[in-house]
């Protein structure tokens, strides 16, 4: 016997009928004797429409008004998955947020859970033999006693918290691709689906923009030891082995990883924009006079290349920053152009972050200068580059994005064959 907590994304419970199906998935496990949990997302495209309400509604809206909009979606889903379950004999109930509760931050939109009453679920699971459906994505700031929302995707970062706090021995997340890939299969056809990929490797890729999970969930996995099992929710419930591994992916610990390989990934990122200031002043001040205010602005630098002046007197300046972000992002430099110094500000948005990982890196020399050298000879130029222990990143011109991606793919040996 196991104790498992099933996530299903918006696809698996676009409409009746798959919620349906998904009550079966549900009583599989159930019959086969595991302890389960169930936690949902709003059906596919619900959020979206409930986020474009709010902005029509008033484009500048108050963010604990945004959240109680936005998590109805899931409340609508975990009931239809109750009274689905209920029809098929099994005894379930529905939770939401605040009454589990999942208590989380006041950062409304993007709140972060701080504790769930796993206590409370475990004796639903004993006592009462019934199975907890709850809704993803929300919870509850305990002192002003409002609904809270955890960011986009959030509802596989309440799974895993959901996990950790009954100490589950695993989380499937039930989605509509049937595990993570090597890169997205859309843009390379050969790409091959992972049996198995570490949490910090999961943690970069996601946050590269790879979009099977919430990075937030990922990082939960990892400092609560859950390992998280991506599969499809479009297999049929009944001819499931709930004893076995089904196709899929599970993320666990590096000791667990079977075969290891130096490059595990390939992640592309389209949302990104460059920006150059010019001629900058090389003296002690000036990054912090450029990049303070566009933290206080609430804008992520991601890549920063600075280069060593010549003369002694300027050089260049070069970082990216979310594509939404840019137009902001310039008027921000351009704001404090008098405290920085610089001649003149460039910027793009058609270009594109390609990221190669792999836990490999840190005990292979070499690994990206073979992609230098690839990418050159199909006349690909990179405009800037980072490097981290288990990464590298690459910007380059968007037009060039699945050609580089291709390259790089079977380059390092991910091609399937
Ligand atoms: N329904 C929410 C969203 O669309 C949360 C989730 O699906 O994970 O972002
Ligand atoms: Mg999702």
């Amino acid at each position: 016997m196991a104790r498992l907590v099933m996530k299903f994304g918006g696809t698996s419970v676009a409409d009746i009928e798959r919620i349906r199906n998904v009550a079966r998935h549900v009583k599989r496990e159930i019959d086969a004797g595991h302890e389960v949990a169930v936690v949902v997302s709003a059906m596919s495209g619900a959020t979206n429409r409930l986020v474009e309400w709010c902005r029509e509604a008033s484009v500048l809206h108050d963010a604990r008004e945004y959240d109680a909009v936005v998590a109805s979606g899931e409340q609508i889903t975990s009931g239809l998955l109750a009274i689905s379950l209920q029809a098929i004999g099994i005894a379930a109930r529905s939770w939401q947020g605040w009454q589990l509760p999942i208590i989380t931050s006041d950062a409304h939109a993007s709140a972060r859970i701080l504790s769930v009453n796993g206590a409370e679920l475990m004796r639903r699971l004993h006592e009462c033999k019934e199975v907890a459906v709850i809704s993803g994505f929300q919870g509850i700031h305990p002192q002003s006693g409002r609904i809270t929302t955890l960011g986009r995707g959030g509802s596989d970062t309440s799974a895993v918290a959901v996990a950790a706090a009954i100490g589950a021995d695993r989380c499937d997340i039930y989605t509509d691709v049937d595990g993570v890939y090597t890169t997205d299969p859309r843009v390379v056809p050969k790409a091959r689906r992972l049996d198995r990929i570490s949490f910090e490797e999961m943690l970069e890729l996601a946050s590269q923009g790879a979009k099977v999970l919430q990075v937030r969930s990922v990082e939960l996995g990892m400092v609560h030891q859950v390992p998280i099992f991506v599969r499809s929710s479009f297999d049929s419930p009944d001819s499931i082995d709930p004893h076995k591994y089904p196709p899929g992916t599970l993320i666990c610990d590096e000791e667990e990883l079977v075969e290891q390989h130096v490059v595990t990934g390939i992640a592309f990122s389209k949302d990104e924009a460059q920006i150059s200031i010019r001629r900058v002043q090389d003296k002690p001040g000036v990054a912090a006079n450029i990049f303070g205010p566009l933290a206080d602005a609430n804008i992520n630098v991601d890549m920063i290349v600075q280069n060593v002046s010549a003369d002694g007197a300027t050089t260049d300046l070069t970082f990216t920053v979310p594509a939404a972000d840019f137009e902001r992002a310039k008027e921000t430099i351009a704001a404090a152009k008098a405290q920085i110094g610089y001649e003149r500000l460039d910027g793009a948005t058609d270009v594109t972050k390609v990221s190669v990982i792999g836990v490999g890196m840190r005990s292979h020399a070499g690994v990206a200068a073979k992609a230098f050298r690839s990418l050159a000879d199909r006349g690909i130029n990179i405009r800037a580059i980072t490097t981290s222990e288990i990464k590298f990143s690459l910007l380059i011109d968007s037009a060039y994005t699945e050609l580089a991606v291709r390259t790089l793919h079977s380059l390092y040996g991910l091609d399937k064959s």
